[in-house]
């Protein structure tokens, strides 16, 4: 007998949602916020704060999950965004 796996409306699994983790590089952001409109779970929005170019960056939003798409990586035109699988995610902030 197969698991039945919990799926949201819009069929993505509870596993898929929590397989990926989002680097942004802050100083790279120049804030254009295509990534933020792009993506479909909302985990990205603009920090209140300034980075080194002076303008306001893109940062992961903690109640929302990445799902993997690569929709913030394919528009970002700074290179400022990577995408991981969560268990890599983990290892490079634990090795700092
Ligand atoms: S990969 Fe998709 S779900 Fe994840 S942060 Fe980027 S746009 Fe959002
Ligand atoms: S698309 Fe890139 S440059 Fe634009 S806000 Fe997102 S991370 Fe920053």
């Amino acid at each position: 007998m197969s698991e039945l796996k919990s799926t949201d409306n819009k069929g993505v699994s509870q596993q898929a949602r929590e397989s990926f983790f989002v680097e942004i590089k802050k100083d790279k952001c120049k804030g254009c916020r295509l990534c933020v409109e792009y993506c479909p779970t909302k985990h990205l929005g603009l920090s209140k704060e300034f980075n080194k170019k002076g303008r306001l960056f893109a940062r992961i939003n903690e109640t929302t999950n990445c799902i993997g798409c690569g929709f913030c990586f394919a528009m970002c035109p700074d290179a400022a965004i990577q995408i991981y699988p969560k268990d890599e995610g983990r290892r490079m902030r634990e090795e700092g």
